[in-house]
C-alpha cells in the first residue's frame, strides 16, 4: 500500500514533552494548510524519542489539543496507517538499521567526550552569512575523538558511548526552503561533527527524523525555523543512507511580548490554558491575519 510519490504527505512532529503552545499551532497550521491545498496526506509522528521527558499525560493532551484546534491527520499513532507505528518509541529497530549501515559506512565515530568536554573545547560556530534565514544552533565539535575512525572505516561497536556523523568540512551545503528561498551552510564551519547515537543506547533527534519522514515517504516537511540548520545536517544523512530527500519548508517562529521564542514554559500560551481562558481556534486563527 505504498502512495505513489506524487501524492503529497506532510507530518505534524510534536515531542510529548508539554503541552503545545501557540508556536506549534501555528506551524502546525501552515503544515495542514500545505497538505490540503496539494489534495494531499497528513501524517501525525508522535517523538518521544526523549524517553526521560516525554510523558503518556502529554501525549494524550496532545492529540486532544491538536483535535480541538482544528486539526486532523489521516495517519497518525491513534488512527494508524500503512507506516505504523506512528510513535518514536516503537520504531527502534528502523533506528537502529539505519545506524548500523552508517556505521558500517565508515561515516560515524564513537565520541567519549563529555558534554563539558565539547563545550571546553569546542569553537564558536561562524556567524551566518548574509542573507542566511539560519543561526548557529551549537558549539562546533573540536574533532576529538574523529580521528581513531578514518573515514571509510566501520569503528568498532563501542556501548555507552555517544556516536556522531563525520561532517565534510568545507563543504557548502544548499538547498531551497520554501519559505525562505535558497540557503546555505559550510560543514565544519557552521555546524559540526553531530550526535546519531547517544551514550545512553538512544538515538539522536537528527537520525531518527530521517529515517521515519523517508518510511513514511513525506514528500514536504514543515517545520519551525528553529530547526533550519539541522535541515544541512539531515541532508548529510539522507545522502549517507542512500535515501531521498524531501522538500523543506521553514516556518517563522513566534516570539512573546519580549521577543523571546514561544516555548513549552509559556505554560499560559499553551492551546489548553487558551482554551480554558474561554478563547476559540477561530478567534486565535484570525489574529495570525
Ligand atoms: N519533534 C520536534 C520538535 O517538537 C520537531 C521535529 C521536526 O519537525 O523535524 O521540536
Amino acid at each position: 500500500m505504498v502512495p505513489p510519490s506524487s501524492i503529497y504527505r506532510g507530518r505534524l512532529a510534536p515531542s510529548p514533552t508539554g503541552h503545545l503552545h501557540l508556536g506549534h499551532a501555528r506551524t502546525f497550521w501552515t503544515a495542514q494548510q500545505r497538505a490540503r491545498a496539494a489534495g494531499g496526506v497528513l501524517v501525525l509522528r508522535s517523538e518521544d524519542l526523549d524517553l526521560s521527558r516525554s510523558r503518556a499525560d502529554f501525549a494524550a493532551a496532545m492529540l486532544e489539543d491538536l483535535r480541538w484546534f482544528g486539526f486532523a491527520w489521516q495517519e497518525g499513532p491513534d488512527v494508524s496507517g500503512p507506516y505504523a507505528p506512528y510513535i518514536q518509541s516503537g520504531r527502534w529497530e528502523y533506528y537502529r538499521a539505519a545506524f548500523e549501515q552508517l556505521r558500517a559506512a565508515g561515516v560515524i565515530f564513537p565520541c567519549t567526550c563529555s558534554r563539558r568536554d565539547v563545550q571546553e573545547s569546542a569553537g564558536a560556530p561562524h556567524e551566518a552569512p548574509p542573507g542566511e534565514a539560519w543561526t548557529p544552533d551549537e558549539p562546533i565539535y573540536p574533532g576529538t575523538c574523529r580521528s581513531g575512525n578514518p573515514a571509510g572505516r566501520p569503528a568498532p561497536a563501542c556501548p555507552g558511548t555517544n556516536w556522531r556523523f563525520r561532517v565534510p568540512a568545507g563543504a557548502v551545503l544548499k538547498f531551497a526552503d520554501g519559505h525562505y528561498g535558497a540557503q546555505s551552510a559550510t560543514a565544519g564551519a557552521h555546524f559540526g561533527d553531530f550526535i546519531v547515537w547517544r551514550k545512553d543506547d538512544t538515538p539522536a533527534y537528527q537520525l531518527a527524523c530521517v529515517v521515519d519522514d523517508a518510511a513514511m515517504v513525506i514528500t514536504e516537511v514543515v517545520r519551525g525555523a528553529d530547526l533550519l540548520l539541522s535541515t544541512f545536517r539531515q541532508l548529510l544523512l539522507y545522502r549517507a543512507l542512500g535515501l531521498a530527500a524531501p522538500a523543506f519548508y521553514h516556518c517563522p517562529l513566534l516570539t512573546d511580548e519580549h521577543g523571546v521564542r514561544l516555548a513549552k514554559r509559556h505554560e499560559a500560551l499553551s492551546l489548553r490554558s487558551l482554551r480554558d481562558q474561554g478563547r476559540s481556534p477561530e478567534n486565535i486563527r484570525a489574529g495570525w491575519r
